[in-house]
């Protein structure tokens, strides 16, 4: 339904979006989640015909974003991170003209319009003026004009930034809700935000894809897993215990209680339990505690955002002490 194939945008010397490919299919509700200023924006402006890509492609309901741009927007129903406002129209009234402009029939309009305030949960303020309407309303009825022309695909820019707790969730109930009728691109920077309504998550930083699969499925993985292990030895023997594994940054306590406990990262993809298991039993030490830790998917984030930063920073640092050592 969504799909962008080596993507690139840049403002100047800017590099919002860096070679980003990904896709969406129909029926999927995918977050796309990333630090403030990692691309999510400029994106979905693409995706939805506002901005020309500097390189790359993307195409939407089968129809190119640069090529056959009417027909893109015609597809989709796209919520700016800023809904425009007009204050002095009242909500249907806005609605209205919203459809028009969108093409829809003038004989289908009345219904268009009831239908999406129904979807979006706002015929309580249907006569309300737009500019009197709250914060979380007024989302709403961005909600509702993106819908107005019963679009297959829905493209939210942060649809719950600044909201209270009560606005965020009743947006995230929408949101659920229209999961069932269309194919769903939304984006936050908060992970909470995405992580109960997406079926599947895009991690975006610094305009280049980080991650991408289901919630569970991204913790599973073993990026930041920690192996722990407690055993009745002491220190040398847990060193034993452990040598040579797929494993770094060993840390290492001994208990008064006859226990040491080890916690270390893992090599991506690897699981020596198995093989502790085994070292344990031929060396006759009992094993108390040998498990995985996965991080939380708060931890998971951070890892794939300021971590990568952080990464990247050493090997530059790591490159720099290697030519100093050279010179
Ligand atoms: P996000 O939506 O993830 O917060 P954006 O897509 O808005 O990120 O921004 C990505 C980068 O591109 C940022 O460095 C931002 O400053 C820059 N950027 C976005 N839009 C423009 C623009 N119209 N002109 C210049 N720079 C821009």
């Amino acid at each position: 339904m969504i799909t962008v194939t080596d993507l690139t945008k840049r403002f100047g010397q800017t590099l919002a979006v860096d070679r980003l490919s990904f896709q969406v299919e129909s029926g999927e509700v995918v977050g796309f989640l990333g630090p403030n200023g990692a691309g999510k924006s400029t994106t979905i402006r693409v995706l939805a015909g506002y901005h020309p890509a500097t390189r790359g492609s993307a195409s939407v309901a089968g129809f190119d974003v640069a090529k056959q741009s009417l027909q893109v927007r015609q597809s989709i129903g796209y919520l700016p991170e800023n809904v425009p406002i007009y204050p002095e129209l009242r909500v249907v009234e806005y609605l209205r003209y919203r459809a028009a402009l969108k093409g829809v029939p003038a004989r289908d309009r009345k219904v268009a319009v009831m239908r999406a305030m129904a979807k979006a949960g706002i015929e309580d303020v249907r006569r309300k003026l737009v500019g009197h309407v709250s914060r979380g309303y007024r989302q709403r009825v961005g909600l509702a004009d993106a819908l107005v022309s019963n679009p297959k695909v829905l493209i939210l820019d942060e649809p719950t930034s600044g909201l209270d707790p009560n606005q965020r969730r009743r947006i995230k109930e929408v949101v659920r809700e229209l999961a069932e009728e269309h194919t769903i691109l939304f984006s936050s920077h908060i992970l909470a935000e995405v992580q109960d309504v997406a079926s599947r998550i895009l991690v975006i930083h610094r305009g280049t894809l980080r991650a991408d699969g289901a919630p569970d499925e991204l913790v599973r993985s073993s990026v930041g897993r920690r192996l722990v292990v407690a055993a009745a030895c002491d220190e040398a023997a847990m060193r034993q215990l452990l040598a040579g594994l797929p494993i770094e940054g060993v840390e290492l306590v001994e208990g008064t209680n006859g226990l040491t406990r080890a916690s270390a990262g893992l090599t991506e993809g690897a699981d020596p339990r198995a093989e502790i298991g085994e070292r344990a039993v031929a060396a006759g030490i009992a094993l108390q505690e040998l498990k995985l830790d996965a991080p939380s998917l708060e931890e998971y984030f951070q890892l794939m955002t300021e971590g990568a930063d952080r990464a990247a920073e050493n090997e530059a640092l790591v490159g720099d002490s290697e030519t100093a050592g050279a010179a």
